[in-house]
């Protein structure tokens, strides 16, 4: 099977590693020596829950999650959280301050891709207050309105007091990456927040969760990701959440506040050990054994280091390529994500030969997003080195051949 699978950089889902998948062929008809597939069996057996437990700790001791936070498991992706976090936050923000009217109360939006934008739009028809736009990227970008790069620190403005400070890490669809690392030259402009002691900051992680170390993690009101990226089948969203942000919502409710479906309620799920109606079992179970795998590996330093080393070779051939006039960039040096290398093949033809050459070699899924066309290529953590090799030595020789 090992030799003969092509190699999968699709954006998501995305590939996963082929001895967790191995593995889980083998839970699936027999679970545990339950005799029942994992898929089979009750999400309230002490098997399961033991399971879920550990998928938790794994994220805990990998990610340093401190105990100030709670980790839940729900569904929806990211767009369910796109408007639960809008849901639990303002219900926060009414119990904190009950006084404000829709339009005093406000939330902040720092927009940096088309995930961020998304979000802010799910924002604005919930409703419940006034969105401001801390700043958006694409009035800045070259042509007013792609998203190349990150805003200098000076651009951005934020609110006195929102109930809520959304940005997204990484924003993969334009291969943007927006980092909370300082060391970054696209860092989260920390500095700049609001004075004052809990920041209601919420991060969407989608597309780098597990990734790599999540810095400044306790300063974050909510992280949020979907786990179809790098560690498992889609159906799981995994969620961070500081303790003064799990609220009840139906006492918010009863003041004004927008009421909160209930399996959106960050309480209702924490409280029941995110076990509260049948969540995704299998989807659990896969990201478990990947987790599980990552742990033996060396957890996300392993993976941090793996991934960088990755995402330098990629974007040194693509550097290299641009030289030879065979591709052009879709964001500016520097901001230019891990996770997801963009560009376009600059030539007549070039996009679908550069395809078929591809996937005549067994490498797949290199179409970029419907929106923004042209290639992307997907360095995920199941992505191995060698597969990154082989990507790195194409893109040299399609660029040398169509110079
Ligand atoms: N946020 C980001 C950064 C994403 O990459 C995606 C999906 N690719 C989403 C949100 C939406 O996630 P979902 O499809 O799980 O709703």
């Amino acid at each position: 099977m090992t030799n003969e699978r092509p190699i999968n950089f699709g954006a998501g889902p995305s590939a996963l590693p082929e001895t967790v998948l191995e593995e889980a062929c083998k839970g699936l008809i027999n679970f545990q020596g339950t005799g029942i597939g994992v898929a089979e069996i009750s999400h309230r057996s002490k098997e399961f829950t033991s399971l879920v437990a550990s998928l938790e700790s794994n994220i805990r001791t990998q990610l340093d999650v401190p105990p100030t936070h709670k980790i839940i498991f729900t569904q929806g992706g990211g767009t369910g959280q796109f408007s639960a976090v809008v849901l639990n936050m303002l219900a926060r923000h009414r119990l904190l301050h009950p006084d404000l009217s829709d339009e005093q109360r406000v939330m902040d939006y720092v927009i940096t891709g088309s995930w961020s934008k998304k979000a802010e739009t799910e924002a604005k028809r919930l409703g419940g207050a006034s969105v401001h736009i801390v700043v958006d990227a694409s009035t800045k970008s070259k042509d007013s309105k792609s998203f190349d790069a990150i805003p200098a620190h000076e651009d951005f403005d934020f609110s006195a007091d929102p109930a809520l400070i959304y940005y997204c890490e990484n924003e993969t669809v334009d291969g943007v990456q927006f980092s909370n690392d300082e060391q970054s030259s696209a860092s989260f402009p920390f500095h700049l927040l609001p004075a004052g002691g809990l920041w209601p900051l919420v991060a969407d992680y989608s597309s780098s969760f597990m990734s790599r170390k999540i810095p400044r993690i306790a300063d974050h009101a909510v992280i949020f990701a979907g786990a179809q990226k790098n560690i498992g089948p889609a159906g799981l969203t995994i969620l961070i959440v500081r303790q003064d942000c799990i609220v009840d919502v139906d006492a918010a409710a009863k003041l004004g506040a927008i009421p909160v479906p209930i399996t959106m309620s960050y309480k209702i799920n924490a409280d029941a050990g995110s076990l509260y109606n049948t969540p995704s079992t299998l989807s659990i179970y896969i990201a478990g054994l990947v987790l599980e795998r990552s742990k033996q590996l060396g957890g996300v330093v392993y993976f941090e280091s793996l991934n960088g080393r990755k995402a330098q070779k990629v974007y040194a051939a693509l550097r290299e390529g641009e030289t030879k006039g065979a591709y052009r960039s879709k964001v500016k040096e520097g901001s230019g994500s891990w996770m997801n290398v963009v560009f376009d093949v600059l030539g007549d033809n070039a996009e679908s030969r550069f395809l078929a050459g591809a996937e005549a070699l067994g490498m797949m899924a290199l179409k970029g997003h419907r929106s923004v066309g042209g290639i992307r290529i997907s360095l995920y953590n199941a992505i191995t080195e060698e597969q990154t090799d082989r990507i790195v030595a194409y893109l040299k020789d399609f660029a040398t051949q169509n110079a």
